[in-house]
């Protein structure tokens, strides 16, 4: 039987990057990628897919047995995973996207998303580092003081150093107002933070010498006045394990956390004694000054979905074809061949939409026209929450109907889809929640001041609409119609059917995703005939067999009750 492996599925990402998307003639209009061409690219995808399947998926059930341990106070990774880093950053791929003011390579954020579907398919645990290197990268690069940006990004950049983002804590999960660590100036003009906080990724490892901790505390400054309650008294403070002088920061990590998946990421507690730090972006806007980040941040944990579905897929594809049972193979039996096709379309689907929200952040960072690049911007912003939520939900559901492929052997960790599931489930949880994720865009992107971006998008999918499209797209606007007269009547009502919104958005999006495949495909003057049809086929079948599960999603939507009153 096929060991569980990866094999970057590298045809169909350059048929959606270069056919589908058309990603290079965007790059035509956009000076700073005017080098970029198909090739070029595709090469990078290859080589970043030998990365991940030689590197890191070797790594990844090693990981899972080892997990992290802490030895006189400091994290141990598992075996090869630091040797991995090092491979990582002589290969430049830290740099991919970012600046190359500050030594990066300067390729678009769609190739970046490529790159991090595969790293995240192969070994999800490890690609918690880079991870989120990527989110303090954009974070420093936009808010913090220039000294500050030339003292840390290189560094960052080139992968010498990592990262980590420290927001919650024991009482502030999700609301994030109720943060209590704090920052108090010290005469040298430096910050000294104060408090603990948990379920830090990367709070410590060994995989860089020094890491540059993003703390989301409370500032207590009289000259900038008292931080006004709630989540806009928040500030932002940069904080190195290693100060400028070589000396160890007061800071450290006071345990690790173990749990369901990713057992090769370090979550930490970690706890910071008067640290030294220094502010990134004006007080008490900690918040907003991370939003910016955050639409990156978020794509990388929707990818974390699509690159869970992937894996899971195509050795659930494998084995199905080598299984046997009553005298055929198993993939002959309509339930599985079911199974095996609407993961198929799922992922496929997905990664066109991913692929797209790239693409509409590197047009928001690069496109010469003010009114364009916002565009861009707003439909990123948009796309984003859907895309957390809902990819990252399939990214658990298709492993979870992969699993079911292997039978009882898919239950038994050594086969490998058991590790894939439990790894999935965190994507749901982390970077805002998928409820969170569901109210942000109902609240304010749908209902809220952001409106006009939904509208918009509408309107581009109605354009060269097929029937199934055009459909979903009044679908939606009936479900619009709905929660806006709910929310006149009471502004928390459309609430309770937020995550069905968010999916009948997923929906729409979807058929457009697999209309545009289809087309492409038919488009296609490839050799291979017979593997454009099978794009087509899968697209279809998408369209026939997943689309009419937003027929419930907005029929909750336009119908669904008042929940029952909470017991008194
Ligand atoms: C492995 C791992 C890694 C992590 N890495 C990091 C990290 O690097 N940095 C960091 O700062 N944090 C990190 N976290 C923390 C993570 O971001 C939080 O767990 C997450 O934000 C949710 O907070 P909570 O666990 O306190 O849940 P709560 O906020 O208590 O939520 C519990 C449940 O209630 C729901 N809920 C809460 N409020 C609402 C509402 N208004 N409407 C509807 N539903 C609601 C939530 O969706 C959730 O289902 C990590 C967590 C884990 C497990």
């Amino acid at each position: 039987m096929s060991a569980y492996g990866y094999e970057a599925p590298l045809r169909t990402m350059r048929f959606v990057i270069e056919e589908v998307l058309a990603a290079p003639r965007q790059w035509e209009a956009i000076p700073s990628f005017a080098d970029l061409d198909a090739e070029t690219a595709a090469e990078v995808l290859i080589q970043a897919g030998r990365f991940a399947s030689q590197v890191l998926l070797p790594l990844n059930a090693v990981g899972d047995r080892q997990g992290c341990r802490l030895e006189g106070g400091r994290v141990r990774t598992p075996d090869g995973f630091p040797a991995a880093w090092r491979a990582f950053v002589e290969g430049g791929w830290p740099a991919l996207a970012c600046d190359p003011e500050w030594g990066g390579q300067g390729l678009p954020q769609l190739l970046n998303a490529a790159l991090f579907e595969m790293l995240v398919a192969a070994n999800h645990a490890w690609t918690m580092y880079p991870g989120l290197l990527h989110g303090a990268y954009e974070t420093i690069a936009a808010h913090a003081s220039d000294e500050l940006k030339a003292r840390y990004l290189h560094k960052l950049v080139s992968g010498e150093w990592l990262a980590a983002m420290a927001l919650t804590e024991p009482q502030a999960g999700s609301d994030l107002a109720l943060v209590r660590t704090r920052a108090e100036p010290r005469a040298d003009g430096t910050l000294a933070v104060s408090g603990s906080k948990i379920f830090i990724s990367g709070g410590d490892h060994d995989l860089s010498d020094n890491i540059v901790h993003l703390v989301l505390c409370r500032l207590n400054d009289p000259a900038q006045g008292e931080a006004p309650a709630g989540t806009k008294g928040l500030s932002l403070v940069l904080v190195p394990t290693v100060l400028p002088d070589g000396t160890r920061n007061t800071l450290g990590a006071d345990g690790l956390e173990h749990k369901m998946g990713i057992h090769g990421s370090a979550t930490c507690a970690m706890r910071y004694d008067g640290a030294t730090g220094w502010l990134v972006g004006q007080p008490h806007r900690g918040l907003s000054a991370m939003f910016l980040m955050m639409n990156a941040a978020r794509l990388h944990v929707a990818l974390q979905g699509l690159g869970h579905a992937e894996i899971a897929t195509q050795n659930a594809r494998r084995y199905a074809a080598e299984r046997v049972q009553f005298g055929g193979a198993i993939d002959r039996h309509p339930a599985m061949r079911r199974t095996l096709l609407d993961g198929q379309a799922m992922v496929e689907g997905l990664r066109v939409l991913m692929y797209r929200a790239a693409m509409r952040l590197d047009e928001a960072e690069h496109l010469p026209d003010a009114a364009r690049r916002a565009a861009a911007a707003a439909e990123a912003s948009l796309l984003t929450p859907v895309l957390k939520a809902f990819g990252t939900a399939q990214g658990f559901a298709r492993a979870s109907a992969a699993l079911q492929v292997w039978g009882g052997y898919g239950y038994i960790a050594d086969y490998g889809i058991e590790q894939t599931l439990r790894d999935a489930r965190i994507a749901m949880i982390y970077e805002g929640t998928n409820e969170i994720q569901a109210i942000d865009l109902l609240q304010r992107k749908v209902l809220g001041r952001d409106a006009a971006a939904f509208e918009a998008l509408l309107q581009d999918l109605e354009r060269d609409a097929g029937a199934a499209l055009a459909g979903q797209v009044a679908a939606a606007r009936a479900a619009w119609a709905a929660v806006r007269s709910r929310a006149e009547a009471d502004p928390s009502a459309p609430l309770q059917v937020a995550d069905d919104f968010l999916a009948g958005v997923a929906h729409l999006l979807l058929v457009w995703a697999w209309q545009e495949m289809a087309r492409a495909a038919r488009r296609c003057n490839g050799d291979d005939k017979a593997w454009l049809a099978e794009r087509e086929a899968v697209a279809e079948h998408g369209t026939a067999w997943l689309l009419p599960q937003a027929d419930v999603h907005w029929r909750r939507v336009c119908e669904g009750m008042p929940l029952a009153p909470e017991a008194a």
